[in-house]
């Protein structure tokens, strides 16, 4: 396995180097934010908290959470009480709004902005992607991150990218094939859409398509999904594959975590934030190899730092040193869940990604949705499956049943429906639908 470097003297660093980088920086932020952001500044005071008392790594945890209830109250416009530059020196706010209607901010001074296409272009390359690519680029353009965090960071690492945002996809299957691109960003749902029109359209993916590698994000997905992206798509042929970004708003964006070309996990850049994984109940920290919220402090960031940020996803943290040489930088094993979608039906824990597994599991399933309703007790639990030949269907039913009888311990009503009949997505999916009391 090709194994190359944005910045080799980073990436390869041991883990004490690393550690010894990110202290100083913390020790830096932390005082940073206390004279610059009124918020933390007032916050800090409130429970005797001084910058000197950042010793050592561990002594984060002194510190507050901040939430995005905090981000949403003391955030908005420009950045609120979290500003910590004139406003003037702000070159670009992405926003991300969430149901409440007060969107969550990411501000960026021009050297913010910098080292976000810098963190962009490392986990390009940490991805497999060279010089010469031809990117396609289908995230969405805009408020959201993905578009042009993945755009200007690709003229860093040398290759070329088509802006095309989203939509218009039998015109974009086309492009793939005229320009021969190589690569293609896009949330793993659109990609999993693209690489079923793929099949559909009898494209031979051997001689059509040239796309190596893929790099799906923003939202959950399984194994399962990758290798239907990478089988229906080609890429294993080329010698690549499908590897997770992570990224969010309020960390800067996509990049923020790449996987590899050995595909166990994405890195997180934690030169650039203080990863913690916390029980997202207590606020303590998880034991190794268990389960737990993701909880990040920025160490380079001039507009809008965060301190403890809870992301609300849900990962397992990696610690075990990689293959490809990136040790100092933990895997996590994907975002499971987001902690808001955790699903507790008759005393069991579920996961978006639990009833995926299952469901991708059978190679006649194309597209699937699931409905909970809260409002009732118990919860209403439905899994509409789309296969294309509802002949195969008692079997089926039956599989499922028992799968989700052993494996999930719960027993969904579970519905075949007509091929094309559910909804298809070229942004995140809306797969879950979760029915909740309306809020008093
Ligand atoms: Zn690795």
């Amino acid at each position: 396995m090709e194994v190359k470097y944005w910045e080799p003297h980073v990436e390869t660093a041991s883990k004490k180097a690393i550690e010894k980088i990110q202290l100083k920086r913390l020790k830096y932020m932390i005082d940073y934010v206390y004279r610059r952001s009124p918020f933390y500044g007032r916050r800090f005071r409130e429970l005797g908290l001084h910058p000197t008392d950042v010793k050592s790594l561990e002594d984060i945890r002194k510190f507050p959470f901040t939430t995005k209830d905090d981000l949403r109250k003391h955030g908005y416009p420009h950045g609120g009480e979290f500003l910590c530059v004139p406003r003037e020196e702000v070159v670009c706010w992405h926003m991300s709004s969430g149901t409440t209607g007060v969107p969550i901010l990411g501000g960026y001074t021009r050297r913010d902005y910098d080292t976000w296409m810098n963190l962009a272009a490392r986990s390009y390359v940490c991805a497999g992607v060279k010089p010469g690519d031809v990117i396609m680029n289908i995230y969405g353009y805009g408020l959201f991150t993905g578009g042009l965090g993945l755009h200007e960071s690709a003229f860093l690492v040398g290759a070329t990218v088509i802006p095309w945002g989203t939509g218009r996809t039998q015109a974009l299957i086309k492009a793939l094939i005229d320009f021969k691109a190589t690569v293609m960003t896009g949330t793993p749902s659109y990609q999993y859409y693209i690489a079923t029109l793929v099949k559909e359209m009898g494209i031979d993916v051997e001689k059509d398509l040239n796309l190596r590698v893929t790099i799906p994000g923003a939202e959950m997905w399984t194994e399962k999904m990758r290798q239907r992206i990478e089988e229906w798509l080609g890429l294993k042929i080329r010698g690549g594959g499908a590897r997770d970004i992570y990224g969010a708003t309020e960390l800067c964006g996509p990049g923020a975590g790449q996987e590899c070309v050995y595909e166990k996990g994405f890195h997180f850049w934690v030169d650039h934030f203080l990863l913690e994984v916390v029980d997202p109940k207590t606020g303590e920290p998880v034991g190794p190899s268990e389960e737990g919220e993701m909880v990040f402090t920025h160490l380079v960031k001039e507009a809008t730092p965060i301190v403890r940020y809870r992301l609300g996803d849900i990962t397992v943290l990696d610690e075990e040193p990689c293959e490809c040489g990136r040790k100092a930088f933990p895997r996590c094993l994907r975002v499971r869940a987001r902690v808001d979608d955790v699903i507790h039906f008759k005393g069991v824990k579920i996961m978006p990604s639990m009833i995926q597994e299952v469901l991708l599991k059978h190679k006649e399933i194309l597209e699937y949705q699931v409905i909970v309703d809260k409002t009732k007790l118990p919860y209403d639990f439905v899994v509409k499956v789309e296969v294309p030949k509802p002949e195969q269907t008692p079997l089926l039913l039956k599989k499922l049943l028992s799968e989700f009888k052993n494996s999930l311990f719960i027993e969904p009503k579970i519905e075949i429906v007509d091929p094309g009949s559910l909804p298809r997505y070229e942004g995140k999916s809306k797969r879950m639908i979760i029915k909740e009391e309306e809020a008093k």
